[in-house]
């Protein structure tokens, strides 16, 4: 294990886009952009968070709009009614690839708050522990190499098989990942010879937990990306940060100055192409120049009025969406059980532990792609984990004192093959609602349903609706650098 601080100063971009003030410029049409009201965002996971940053940090007025008491959505804590103590609704994880994320937590002063680990430990189904990590100064994709090599939770002919599989993901680029946007990445570890028990060791840990979905059903887009971006890149990109403490820890700083807690939006009244106001469920009206909706999909629907959900195409295929759930378990032993911070489990049933006290007697496990378990009673959900535990830690004697089990149904989207021509843009659309934007994990931004992703949707809807007012023409995408592609890469992979 190691920690990183000096992670986030190896992105380039930097927190500051746009100039400020930019309301108080003269204008000259007598469109929505000119309206002295506030743009409003709805919705306060990272998605709006994101936005509001980086609008209010514009010099708009903002007003973020939450329905629950709490910043964060899907990415946030509750406090236990049982014993008062702030529990995250699932371990969150994310990577040093995450450009976006990590620039957000920068401008909220959340990133110190977060622990990175060169180190990825994996336990088999018999308690054996193997790790993977990188050779420091060996560049990407070198710096794995070696630990590689040594990986003997596969045989060497396994470790083969996955060198001929990164080599293929290197040479495709981001034009080659493009064009399999239609194909399962069942199919494309098959056309590349990669055998059922590499795929239980290897892809499973990694895939299913990135893009909660199986590895065969996800798109091979996006499940080539998670290796090209996390491995094959960057030497930083694999690293995993972990949120030193509760995710609520990480929203201490208000994105803007007005937020709005604890009220809820019921209708986006829309007139002329253009929304003018915004009711809450308190009764109150607010006069908006634009708004960004940043709820989840499913909320978006609600929302809406049914003209403007069949007149703007942006809604059109917002039901063809399915959503996945994943399943967080909290669990207390009478005993210390875990040494290691986190590990990937070969055998399941639980994917991921990672260890949630200094002694080992807290840890928290994870399901992704969790279909089968969304209806499992928990009391058999946690006799199942306490067996597993007791199996992998070697201590048949370890008890389960206590657990909370939290299944999230609508985790997020499946990144099914083809799934990217039902998710919309951020950005109006010709005959659409001139100024509404759309910010969530479920837009088209290029990633899969992450963290990472509702950062990117926020900043590209925050960066269209910038570049939609006329003084702003010039201003920088408010999007972050992603990780510099290491020459040796590069060479390597002959490609974009
Ligand atoms: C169990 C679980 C585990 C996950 N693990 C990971 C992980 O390890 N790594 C990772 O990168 N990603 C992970 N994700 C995915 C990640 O959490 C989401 O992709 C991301 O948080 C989505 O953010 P968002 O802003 O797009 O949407 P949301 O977080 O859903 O935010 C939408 C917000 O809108 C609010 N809202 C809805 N309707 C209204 C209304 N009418 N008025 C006002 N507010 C409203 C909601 O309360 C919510 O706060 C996980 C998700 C889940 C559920």
């Amino acid at each position: 294990m190691s920690d990183l601080p000096d992670l986030a100063s190896i992105h380039a971009a930097d927190t500051v886009v746009g100039t400020p003030a930019l309301l108080a410029r003269p204008t000259t049409h007598d469109r929505w952009v000119d309206r002295r009201d506030p743009v409003a965002i709805v919705g306060g996971g990272l998605a709006g968070i994101a936005a509001a940053t980086v609008l209010e940090s514009c010099g708009l007025a903002v007003i973020l709009i939450e329905s629950r008491q709490d910043l964060g959505g899907r990415a946030s804590s509750f406090q236990d009614a049982q014993s008062g103590e702030w529990l995250d609704n699932c371990q969150h994880v994310l990577l040093g690839c995450c450009s976006n994320l990590i620039d957000l937590y920068r401008r909220l002063g959340a990133i110190e708050h977060i622990k990175w680990y060169r180190r990825v430990h994996y336990i088999d189904d018999r308690g054996r522990h193997y790790s993977l990590w990188s050779v420091p100064g060996l560049p990407a994709p070198l710096h794995l190499g070696p630990a590689m090599a040594l990986f003997s939770l596969l045989s060497i002919g396994e470790r083969l098989s996955v060198a001929h599989a990164m080599r293929a993901m290197m040479r495709l680029g981001k034009s080659g990942r493009a064009g399999l946007a239609n194909i399962s990445f069942g199919e494309w570890l098959a056309r590349h010879h990669q055998p059922t028990s590499v795929i239980k060791k290897f892809y499973d840990p990694i895939v299913i937990s990135a893009l909660n979905e199986d590895t065969q059903r996800a798109a091979a887009l996006y499940a080539i990306e998670v290796f090209q971006e996390a491995m094959l890149r960057n030497r930083h990109g694999y690293m995993m940060g972990l949120p030193d403490g509760p995710l609520q820890t990480l929203y201490t700083h208000r994105p803007c100055r007005d937020v709005r807690l604890g009220q809820r939006v019921t209708e986006i009244v829309c007139r002329d192409k253009t929304v003018s106001t915004i009711r809450l469920a308190s009764g109150e009206h607010i006069a908006v120049s634009a708004v960004v909706l940043a709820t989840n999909h499913h909320a978006v629907e609600k929302l809406i009025s049914p003209e403007w959900l069949r007149t703007d195409s942006r809604f059109a295929s917002l039901g063809k969406l399915e959503s996945v759930p994943i399943l967080g378990a909290h669990m207390w032993f009478d005993r210390p059980v875990m040494k290691l911070p986190h590990a990937a489990l070969i055998e399941g049933p639980l994917q991921w532990l990672f260890r949630k006290d200094e002694l080992g007697t807290a840890v928290h496990g994870v399901i992704s792609a969790a279909r089968p378990w969304a209806t499992t009673p928990h009391e058999h959900c946690a006799a199942l984990f306490e067996r597993q535990l007791q199996m992998i830690f070697r201590q048949p004697q370890a008890k389960l004192v206590r657990y909370r089990i939290v299944i999230e149904k609508r985790a997020t989207f499946a990144p099914s093959p083809g799934i990217d021509r039902f998710r919309p843009p951020q950005a109006p659309v010709p005959g659409g609602i001139e100024n509404l934007f759309l910010a969530g994990d479920y837009t088209r931004t290029g990633w899969p349903a992450t963290m990472e992703g509702a950062v990117r949707s926020g900043y590209l809807a925050a960066g269209a609706l910038l570049q939609a007012m006329p003084h702003t023409a010039k201003l920088p995408s408010p999007l972050a650098n992603d990780l510099p592609f290491e020459r040796a890469a590069r060479w390597l992979s002959g490609s974009d």
